[in-house]
């Protein structure tokens, strides 16, 4: 049985986890379009974008964190864009309540130590906190400075541009890239 997971089906082009997540909303006006609209839509995004086990029940009040936590981001890459401060208390609560627990322990089977790693996957926090660290990473990153929104009108998609070249200029060249370069001929043509 096909199960439909997803009202608006998500995107993966931004090249990043955190932007993949902030892209989850997309278009303006009447075309925009949202990928999570239930607790379960929000799991199944990121058992998509491969940062939960498959078969994790959503926590209640996932929904609304991910969207707290969503807007967050996006105000965050776009102040980091400019080179200006954004409000960080969404971001810093996510990490520090969602940051998975980890501990040395001595294996007696195995006759070795091991490393416990336990994410806290019955929280909001827990299932959002690799989205959090991977936001943290790119904002603090060197290569920040190719963190882009898509320049055709009416897209607000991010990508990050680690091309060589540094010229992506669309969130794809099959959807932007193409409509704005036939845009560009029709302009040239005149009319
Ligand atoms: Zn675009």
């Amino acid at each position: 049985m096909e199960i439909k997971k997803f009202s608006s089906p998500p995107l993966f082009l931004a090249d990043n986890l955190a932007l993949d997540f902030i892209n989850t909303e997309y278009g303006v006006g009447d075309d925009r379009h949202d990928c999570f609209d239930d607790d379960r839509s929000v799991i199944a995004w990121l058992e998509t974008a491969g940062v939960v086990p498959e078969g994790v029940e959503a926590p209640p009040e996932l929904l609304a964190e991910a969207r707290q936590f969503r807007d967050a981001a996006r105000a965050v890459v776009h102040a980091a864009m400019k080179s200006s401060e954004a409000d960080l208390t969404v971001i810093n609560r996510i990490l520090e309540r969602g940051r998975p627990e980890t501990r040395l322990t001595w294996d007696q089977d195995a006759q070795r130590y091991r490393v416990d790693v336990r994410s806290g996957a019955d929280s909001p926090a827990g299932l959002l906190w690799p989205v959090a660290d991977a936001l943290v990473k790119l904002v603090t990153d060197e290569k920040f400075e190719y963190v882009r929104q898509c320049e055709a009108h009416n897209c607000i998609l991010l990508f990050h541009d680690l091309s060589k070249s540094h010229r992506r200029r669309w969130c794809s060249m099959a959807t932007c890239g193409n409509r704005m370069k036939v845009a560009a001929f029709r302009n040239r043509k005149g009319s």
